[in-house]
């Protein structure tokens, strides 16, 4: 656990030198859980914001966008269901005056018997060898069967509490489980409350009598307060999706593992209304489609998993979230829910105004159903680029560190090196850099030997270096390096277009989804 700790600070390191993430007003010792995107960042950043959006928007026609305020209407808040129940239970250890969240502890115990059960299994294996049968052995061990026994006693009683919001039962658990404080070390716990996460902001001046406003806490609500516009000024049918991205905001009691958890983040989400009683078929869709969509990066398919939940909240009747496994173990990156008609049914019964569609096959009106993908892009980012992360052993002593990005997200797609700094080498390369930089993100670099260069451009992940030599000048071609291979072939000017262009461009990813 330490060394994965370790890999964690080191890339969290990396991110900081390269100019992919900087602690928001560090140099006022920072604000936590509070981050900045560097230079390549925010390339890295748009890039899939570009690939989700487009997937969305361009791969289905009956997917359009919107971009709506941050500020709403604070009724919109009571109306689904933020003001009263978008909380988290916390507890406080009295030793160490830190602030825990409660659920987050005791699922952390869980694991914990998930671990042990791994262990056991990971050394059967190793023993057993090729012989080995995993399933039954995980049948069979009394050991894992008393790990497992204990972790399904733990995981009932936990949900259980969850469900019925019993605070004091999961106080009591945390004193069962005998759960320290990792700070001071005891188990000196206050009472487990609630704490809405809802920044909460002024509007107007008093004179004028100011409105209590709230920073929105998802994207979500600024859809489904414009389903109809959208319907009815883009003639939209159901079934239907409507798409957003923006920031949202929440006050999270404990911010941990860098830009996992922030106050202020980023989500990509998309509505799908269809009709009462399709929305299994829909959620199954969705569901698949949108594994399929994390899958294509090619990160490994073995790093994903779907985890259904025990707990479903209040407006929804099924949910799945696909987990990514981070340094710091499997972790939810994206959740899909059935949402039903809640939140349309309650703005129709805040607001007053009628929001029901009519569906002319049905020849009636209803109130749809929604289907909803909901994915942070922060905690994509950080999947991207904990994955791509490679501090690589080249043999003979020698070491580079690598971000393997999929082509189509690196910040920098391409960098033109002349090998050396005269002879009329720096003027054709940027000759061939102002020739790519309409399709591509090119970096011009003549700065130290070229070898330091093709290891700076590794450490920011461009796929491909284009380097400009003597021989260039006689038949105007140069040499291409691969990142992830190094290999180098020699190839005509004329043709680097074409060939950059079916490795990064965002066009041959999308086309990986049809
Ligand atoms: P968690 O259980 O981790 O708090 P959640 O289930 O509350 O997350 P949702 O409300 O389903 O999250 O939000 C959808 C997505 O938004 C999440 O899958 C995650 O990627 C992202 N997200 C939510 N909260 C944060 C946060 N504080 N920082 C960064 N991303 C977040």
């Amino acid at each position: 656990m330490a060394k994965q700790e370790d890999v964690f600070k080191t890339i969290v390191a990396h991110a900081k030198e390269y100019g992919f993430v900087f602690q928001s007003s560090e140099i006022y010792d920072g604000l936590s859980a509070v981050y900045d995107y560097g230079q390549n960042g925010v390339e890295l950043k748009n890039n899939i914001k570009r690939y989700w959006w487009e997937s969305m928007t361009m791969l289905h026609d009956n997917i359009v966008g919107i971009d709506s305020a941050i500020f709403m209407h604070p009724t919109i808040w009571k109306a689904s269901g933020h003001v009263d129940a978008f909380n988290d239970p916390l507890i406080d250890n009295k030793d160490s005056k830190k602030r825990y969240r409660a659920d987050v502890l005791i699922e952390d115990e869980i694991a914990k018997f998930d671990d042990k059960i791994n262990k056991e299994v990971a050394k059967a294996a190793k023993r057993f060898g090729e012989s080995f049968d995993e399933e039954m052995f995980r049948k069979t061990n009394p050991r894992v069967l008393e790990h497992q026994a204990k972790r399904d006693a733990l995981h009932e009683r936990f949900a259980k509490a969850m469900n019925d919001n019993d605070l004091a039962e999961l106080r009591q658990i945390i004193i069962d489980q005998e759960i320290v404080c990792p700070i001071s070390g005891t188990r000196n716990w206050t009472d487990v409350r609630q704490f809405n996460l809802m920044f909460k902001t002024e509007m107007g001046s008093t004179a004028d009598g100011a409105m209590n406003v709230y920073l929105r806490p998802e994207t979500a609500q600024g859809i489904f307060v414009n389903y109809l516009n959208v319907q009815k000024t883009g003639r939209m049918r159901i079934p239907f999706g409507i798409a957003q991205i923006g920031k949202a905001f929440r006050n999270e009691i404990v911010a941990r593992q860098f830009i996992f958890r922030m106050r202020e983040f980023e989500q990509m989400e998309m509505q799908f209304f269809v009709r009462p009683g399709e929305e299994m078929h829909y959620f199954d869709y969705w569901r698949q489609w949108r594994m399929r969509w994390h899958k294509a990066l090619g990160m490994g398919d073995s790093k994903y998993r779907f985890h259904d939940h025990e707990k479903l909240a209040h407006y929804a009747n099924a949910a799945t979230d696909i987990e990514f496994e981070m340094p710091f173990g499997f972790k939810e990156v994206e959740g899909i829910h059935s949402r039903t008609d809640f939140d349309l049914s309650q703005h129709e019964k805040y607001s007053g105004k009628k929001i029901q569609y009519f569906d002319p096959e049905l020849n009636k009106s209803y109130t749809p159903y929604v289907i909803e993908t909901s994915i942070g892009v922060d905690r994509m980012f950080l999947s991207v680029f904990c994955s791509c992360y490679e501090d690589q052993d080249l043999g003979n002593g020698d070491r580079r560190v690598v971000l393997h990005f999929p082509a189509p997200l690196a910040p920098v797609k391409c960098a033109v090196l002349p090998l050396i700094k005269k002879d009329g080498l720096p003027e054709k390369a940027r000759e061939i850099q102002h020739r790519l930089r309409f399709d591509f993100t090119c970096q011009y670099d003549e700065k130290d030997s070229i070898g330091k260069r093709y290891r700076r451009q590794d450490a920011i992940g461009t796929p491909y270096c284009v380097t400009v030599d003597h021989q260039t000048l006689e038949d105007n071609t140069v040499t291409l390096r691969h990142r992830d291979t190094m290999e180098q072939k020699r190839v005509a000017i004329d043709e680097l277009e074409g060939m950059l262009a079916a490795e990064v461009s965002l066009n041959s990813l999308l086309r990986k989804l049809l």
